[in-house]
């Protein structure tokens, strides 16, 4: 095993839920030694079975509560709309001083679930890495996720600083950007940037199959062009979404609301053969995409920086090659 390139900030991390995020992690935490020691559980014996032979934790239990024991810091990983019960099953078992975390797309709801069983004495920091693809388990994660990404820590109010910065001290050593803000304002900012698109993706890909007879599967054939992209965010865990349009139910709401008046701006433009309100609007709008890359956010390279094929050797049919008699 490689030399551990930090110093560890916790003796040992618990990992309840082994999926993308709480295997990445795993993984992310035993290459950067960042903590001595690593027990994970997950829900099904599937999963642990599966974290035993992927070697990406020191131990695997077959209960939470297990799991917390004598543990300094403990990450929930699992969908926010289970975090509750797990905190309600965790909290009396918890070693006094601990700092327990989670990973949930949503904080207001996370945090109103999971705090009323955390005992006193208990530092609770949550957290989201904004981090992630669209698949899930064990096998899906890797300690490289979290490079370049950031991840949003939720402080409630009266959380003892130094936990706070232990828990930015342990995602930065994986390459993530912290940033710390209060629940509701995550909310608010993650149902624009990534709950909205995925509930637009879910949309439009259903759109689209429906067509598909009318099409003669012409939309599956054709899907090259900028529906692909809809379709790989659609294909994200069912179970995680519904939990986080349930858990941002407001906030969501709220932007569905705006970005239909902004469907029915673009409606109107173009029922009114308003070329040029098309085009002033598609042209701000191609402007975000800049600033987006000028952040570092995303790659400036055509296509996402796809890889393409190369040009066929031979690409034309016999009849017509140059050199024939
Ligand atoms: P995942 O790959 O599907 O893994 C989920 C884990 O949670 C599995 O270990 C699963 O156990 C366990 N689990 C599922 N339902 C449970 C329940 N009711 N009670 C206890 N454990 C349960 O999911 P993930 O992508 O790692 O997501 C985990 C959390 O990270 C979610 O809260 C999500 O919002 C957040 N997150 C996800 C992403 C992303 O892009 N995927 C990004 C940032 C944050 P079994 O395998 O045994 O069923």
């Amino acid at each position: 095993m490689a030399a551990p390139k930090t110093t560890p900030l916790f003796n040992r991390l618990a990992l309840i839920g082994a999926g993308l995020i709480g295997s990445s992690i795993a993984r992310a935490a035993r290459e950067q030694g960042v903590v001595k020691e690593i027990v994970a559980t997950a829900r099904s014996q599937a999963t642990r079975q599966r974290v035993v032979a992927l070697g990406i934790a020191d131990t695997v239990v077959d209960s939470n509560v297990a799991a917390v024991a004598g543990a300094d810091l403990v990450i929930v990983c699992i969908p926010v709309g289970a975090c509750g019960a797990v905190a309600a099953e965790i909290g009396p078992h918890l070693k006094a001083g601990a700092v327990v975390s989670d990973v949930g797309s949503v904080k207001g709801s996370v945090t109103r679930d999971m705090a009323p069983h955390l005992p006193a004495g208990i530092h609770f920091v949550p957290a989201h890495p904004v981090a992630g693809t669209e698949y899930s388990g064990p096998d899906a994660g890797f300690a490289e996720l979290f490079v370049n990404r950031w991840c949003i820590l939720t402080p409630p109010e009266g959380t003892d600083p130094k936990a706070v910065e232990r828990l930015a001290a342990f995602w930065s050593a994986f390459g993530a950007k912290v940033e710390t803000m209060t629940a509701d304002h995550h909310d608010l900012v993650l149902a624009v940037t990534s709950h909205l698109p995925h509930l637009i993706a879910y949309t439009i890909v259903g759109t689209a199959f429906a067509l598909r007879e009318v099409t003669q599967s012409e939309v599956l054939k054709f899907s090259a062009g900028g529906f692909r992209d809809f379709t790989r965010i659609a294909s994200s865990d069912p179970t995680m979404w519904r939990d986080i349009f349930l858990a941002n139910k407001e906030a969501v709401l709220e932007m569905l609301g705006r970005f239909n008046e902004d469907v029915s701006e673009l409606t109107r433009a173009i029922r009114r053969d308003d070329g040029q309100a098309l085009f002033d609007i598609f042209s701000e709008r191609r402007a975000i995409r800049g600033s987006i890359v000028a952040m570092g956010q995303d790659s400036a390279a055509p296509d996402f920086g796809r890889p393409h094929p190369n040009l066929p050797a031979d690409p034309l049919p016999k009849p017509y090659a140059a050199d024939q008699d």
